[in-house]
């Protein structure tokens, strides 16, 4: 594994471009050569615990044998083949086992490269649905402030309009229609004033509105607010009601990190169209689907288009939808529930945290847990934090006011207590501050 050329940082640092990142100003990276299992090897020689699964995907840890195998199988069959008159037994295995396990009225599944990509399909299904019914006034999108579903633009359309920078778009971006955030905790009881609030909004929206788009139960990178499964269940009765479409975004949420294996469920909902990404191939490669409805299906393609205008030139990559069956199978031969019980017992002791000054509040739900700072710290020096939590030898990567924890479910309880341990030294220390 020893990489006998050192990562050229300069170059990195000259030329290429990291997320959300000045080319100018770039936070330092850390060069990686290689990561096993949930261990992250620096090319200097430190193993980092990791925290975040690479973004909520790699829940079964990285270098996983069983992926690894699945997919240098398909590499000696082919990588890749266009998806144009062409199928394969990869894409057909992948999709029968996505229809199998997500909630029953999802029978319909488009395969694309990416999550906010599959936002884009989502949301292009729904427009194309209702005009196919012959109703040209629905155009807009409803959907909650928190909210974050991609960084496209139609996806970013969607997300919070201060986190996503609205503002800086403003008369390229299309303008929807914002209703307020869930309030209501989710372990706590829901408020019916929310339920009211939710109604006017689709009393004074509906006819132009096209579809609710939502992340169920966890808003993520919209600042982690874990809110009320009611909240949802009310947003299904008024989509029924009101004729308006639900999208519920699971790219975050699927694949049992909030304890069930969609998070839809602990509202018992269905949506008539929902997004899976990120942990789609335990984090191997990219891949996300979007799966609707027989009805909605069926709308689009009897409508004047007669076809679902979308079709990336790796759609239905085979390489990926290996991966994605193999982590799958992982997943559900194992006893995953209780092992998400596990990992949330172990994350509270975040809670630990709520006696340090800065801290505002901590949250835990399914295997992901929360702390977030006080509104008067100002934001977090990510360079700052990272440069101390690699010493403690752990991967976490804050954002805004929030440190927070997402680990592979593989992660034993000393790496959980190791990472637990690092965010409250971290505020303790007050680590954050710009060196
Ligand atoms: C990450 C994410 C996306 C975007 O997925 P990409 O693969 O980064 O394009 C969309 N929605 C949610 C809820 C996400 O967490």
């Amino acid at each position: 594994m020893n990489n006998k050329h050192s990562i050229d940082l300069n170059f990195d640092r000259e030329h290429i471009w990291h997320p959300y990142t000045s080319m100018t100003k770039p936070i330092p990276v850390y060069p990686v050569t290689h990561a096993k299992h949930n261990i992250i090897h620096l090319e200097t020689g430190e193993q980092l615990i990791d925290g975040m699964a690479s973004w909520w995907s790699a829940i079964h840890g990285y270098n996983h044998p069983a992926i690894n195998k699945a997919m240098v199988n398909q590499i000696n069959h082919m990588s890749h083949i266009m998806f144009g008159g062409i199928t394969h037994s990869s894409a057909v295995e992948l999709c029968k086992k996505l229809v199998d396990i997500t909630p029953s009225s999802l029978t319909k599944v488009f395969l694309a490269d990416s999550g906010s990509v599959s936002v884009e399909v989502a949301i292009k299904m729904a427009l194309q649905y209702w005009l196919s019914q012959g109703i040209k006034t629905k155009q807009k999108l409803m959907t909650p402030y928190k909210g974050y579903h991609g960084d496209t633009f139609a996806a970013m359309s969607v997300c919070d309009p201060v986190n996503s920078m609205h503002s800086l778009y403003k008369g390229f971006l299309p303008e929807h229609v914002f209703v307020p955030a869930p309030t209501s905790k989710f372990s706590s009881t829901f408020e019916q004033s929310e339920a009211l609030e939710l109604e006017q909004y689709f009393k004074n929206n509906h006819q132009h509105v096209a579809a609710f788009i939502i992340e169920p139960i966890v808003q993520n990178a919209g600042g982690m607010n874990f809110y009320h499964p009611d909240y949802l269940a009310c947003v299904r009765q008024l989509c029924n009601q009101y004729n308006v479409l639900l999208i519920c975004d699971e790219i975050a949420t699927g694949f049992g990190r909030t304890g069930k294996l969609f998070a839809v469920e602990h509202a018992n909902i269905q949506p008539d169209i929902l997004c899976i990404g990120k942990a789609l191939t335990g984090g191997s490669m990219t891949l996300s689907a979007t799966l609707t409805s027989d009805k909605i299906a069926t709308g689009i393609s009897e409508g004047e288009a007669g076809v679902l205008m979308h079709g990336p030139t790796f759609m239905g990559n085979p390489l990926a939808c290996a991966a994605a069956c193999a982590s799958i199978d992982l997943l559900l031969e194992q006893n995953w529930q209780q092992r998400i019980e596990e990992i949330n017992n172990q994350l509270q002791q975040l809670h630990k945290c709520i006696e340090l000054e800065d801290v505002a509040d901590v949250r835990v739900l399914g295997a992901i847990g929360v702390v977030e700072l006080n509104k008067e710290v100002s934001n977090i020096d990510v360079a700052t934090i990272q440069a101390f939590f690699v010493k403690q030898g752990v991967w976490i990567r804050p954002f805004g006011k929030l440190i927070y924890l997402m680990p592979p479910y593989i992660s034993d309880e000393n790496s959980i207590k190791t990472l637990c341990d690092a965010i409250y030294s971290a505020i303790k220390g007050k680590h954050y501050a710009k060196a």
